[in-house]
């Protein structure tokens, strides 16, 4: 079955949508042209306790850098998040809990009860000496006492630094000492696929290394009831303290550019940064987005199945619902338990409207066919979402007909840590769909694409990608190391942020993300984007995913190697080989034709399901001895196959 290569924005969609295709033009024109007071009238979305004059404050030049937005106003994010809520909303569900057992009974908390326990907790973390400007690490599970934790943090101004639960005591540890924290909020035991994770015995181990000693309290969510070890002068049980404190607790005023949380990158292309984002800025930002691109309502349920320990978590799950008001649903298991069908049947038991997930999860899914979808009817889903990696137009396809039934918009957005909120991504009522486009850029944003040398190329064309001015959700700086953010992003193309992104620009001004810059493969001198290879390669129906790098080449300079997961149902066989290198070659043409095809169980993806290519390019350049950095990997013994099974040697 094929996709159409543009789906017009559908009628019924765009009659029950506030911007239309027209109006976005309109709308985006005019919030470049008046920047500034664009940026004044969306900074009204969110509740000033003392209201800016000033909103844009910004520099790029790396000699001069700031980034400041909204400078002289104050508020408090967790009031935006509950107490604004209460009179309109307070017995509106705020969070929806999926336990990771179907079996088990899901959680329903009103903004009422969420306001409570978040004031509660909030005094808890005050009677233990933390205040405005402290540290506090979170490693907990998908439960709601995480968006409590991070809320209680915003409430009395301490920044948090989520960790998130599936990492290992190591990387906890050196997380732990990078943000200096007082306090680490976890769980007895997180629960996922069935399976037990012994946080609290990672936090015991994560503390007991040598040079690991800011932190004085460890409070504990009771998640399990599983046997933990406890230290009486250092842990807390955060049912205690709850049970105990005050529910009278007033948010502080917060400046606008003060820290909110901080935040590693995945560390898909090095060693993980620790992005920081401010108060004002970030908050009207993620309401803004969320808005906007998910066309929220008053009675969408919306599930972004994120981890709360990555960014997509905290801007679509936590901070963007809740500060619009909106029913959040949180998922504490996993796509494939207690069988595959599991993300469709919590969308019928919820009757979720709105569904945002990873490629990674949707190329998962289709491996396993449609039946498990169409086990279920999810006839409550009007629009789906897709976040992390280029999603390949196959998969694109998938995802539209079968899961959304042709009846949903499919919105692809693509951001980064760094940059807080999504910034290029369709708007369902406005924008005619291309798979595997990410579209055009949302008010206020500026996208170019540059050559080497930093020029900018005009039209339909392909380059690096940048962004030419800032938006209030930009990251500020890497904590503790302010330099490595100017070198990161503002040193490579004086007086533009760069992304770290290779894009395509069409005739129509869309924009398609070629994949990582570090990534591209040069073939002859002809620059080939690992993403268009993998999505040629995706299309054909064996192919489950697919990883392409490249490998120094005597003749080509670089040659094409990659890596490729079938189907459950098709097993490798040199004729299939064969098919393959004449899909790429029909796709793409002859110069992307890949030297080599190795097949792979299992490819390597950070925790949070991003191909790991830089790795894959050491074992295609027989130099595995050098992995560089892996502690982000999500499971180790996949490296050991490929490196095993290598084609170059
Ligand atoms: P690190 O910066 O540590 O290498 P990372 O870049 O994977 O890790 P994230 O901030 O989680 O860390 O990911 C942002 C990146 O994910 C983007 O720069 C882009 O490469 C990719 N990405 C995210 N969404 C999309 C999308 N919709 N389409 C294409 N690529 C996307
Ligand atoms: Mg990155």
């Amino acid at each position: 079955m094929t996709t159409p290569s543009l789906i017009p924005v559908k009628p019924e969609v765009a009659a029950r949508t506030r911007i239309d295709s027209e109006a976005y033009a309109r709308l985006y024109r005019e919030s470049i042209d008046d920047n500034e007071g664009f940026w004044r009238r969306e900074g009204q979305r969110v509740d000033w306790m003392r209201p800016y004059t000033q909103v844009k404050d910004v520099s790029f030049d790396a000699s001069d850098l700031h980034i400041r937005w909204y400078a002289d106003g104050q508020l408090n994010v967790s009031a935006n998040c509950l107490d604004r809520h209460l009179e309109k909303r307070g017995d509106k569900t705020a969070i929806i809990w999926e336990p990771d057992n179907p079996a088990d009974a899901p959680r329903h908390i009103t903004y009422r009860q969420l306001h409570e326990e978040v004031c509660r907790f909030a005094s808890a973390l005050k009677a233990q000496g933390v205040g405005k400007g402290d540290r506090v690490t979170i490693y907990m599970p998908m439960v709601p006492e995480a968006a409590v934790a991070m809320l209680a943090c915003a409430r009395i101004g301490a920044m948090h630094s989520v960790v998130f639960g599936g990492f290992s005591p190591d990387s906890l540890a050196s997380r732990i000492v990078d943000s200096g924290s007082r306090v680490v909020i976890t769980a007895d035991e997180g629960v996922r696929g069935g399976r037990a994770i012994p946080l609290k015995g990672n936090v015991d181990e994560a503390l007991a290394q040598p040079g690991v000693d800011s932190v004085e309290k460890v409070i504990v969510v009771r998640r399990t009831g599983g046997r933990i070890n406890w230290f009486e002068d250092r842990d807390l049980w955060y049912g205690d303290l709850i049970a105990d404190a005050s529910p009278d607790c007033p948010p502080e005023a917060m400046d606008a550019e003060a820290p909110l949380f901080m935040l590693y990158t995945s560390g898909s292309t090095g060693k993980p940064k620790g992005v920081l984002h401010t108060t004002g800025g970030y908050l009207v930002y993620v309401a803004m987005t969320h808005e906007l691109v998910f066309d929220l309502r008053e009675d969408d349920i919306f599930w972004c199945t994120a981890d709360v320990g990555w960014i997509t978590g905290h801007s679509y799950v936590v901070y963007g619902p809740l500060a619009n008001g909106a029913t959040t649903v949180m998922f504490e298991g996993v796509p494939n338990h207690p069988d595959v069908d599991r993300f469709w049947q919590v969308c019928d038991r919820h009757r979720v409207t709105i569904l945002y997930t990873a490629p990674t999860a949707i190329r998962a899914l289709m491996r396993e066919g449609d039946e498990p979808v169409q086990r279920w009817r999810r006839d409550s889903i009007r629009l789906l979402g897709s976040v992390g990696e280029p999603i390949n137009p196959e998969a694109w396809g998938w995802y539209y007909r079968v899961v959304g039934e042709e009846r949903c918009p499919v919105v692809d957005t693509w951001w980064q840590t760094e940059t807080g909120g999504i910034l290029i991504s369709p708007l369902p009522g406005a924008t005619d769909l291309k798979p595997g486009s990410a579209t055009r850029p949302l008010f206020g944003i500026q996208p170019a694409l540059v050559d080497a040398e930093g020029r900018i190329l005009e039209g339909a064309t392909e380059g690096n990608l940048v962004l030419l001015d800032s938006w209030p959700g930009q990251m500020r700086t890497v904590y503790g190391d302010h330099q490595r953010f100017i070198d990161t992003y503002f040193k490579t193309y004086a007086g533009m942020y760069f992304t770290g992104d290779g894009c395509r620009r069409d005739e129509d001004g869309y924009y398609w993300i070629t994949g990582r810059v570090d990534d591209v493969i040069n073939v002859s001198g002809h620059r080939i984007g690992t993403a268009e290879v993998e999505s040629a390669l995706v299309a054909h129906a064996a192919v489950a995913e697919a990883a392409v790098v490249g490998f120094p080449h005597d003749i080509k300079g670089q040659g094409i190697y990659a890596f490729v997961t079938l189907t459950s149902d098709s097993q490798p066989s040199e004729d299939l080989r064969k098919e393959l290198v004449q899909t790429v070659r029909a796709c793409i043409g002859p110069i992307a034709s890949p030297d080599h095809i190795q097949w792979a169980p299992g490819l390597p993806k950070t925790r949070s399901g991003k191909i790991m290519r830089r790795i894959l390019r050491k074992i295609a350049a027989n130099e595995h001895d050098q992995l560089g950095d892996i502690s982000t990997l999500a499971d180790p013994g996949v490296v050991e196959g490929l490196v095993n099974n290598r084609l170059i040697r």
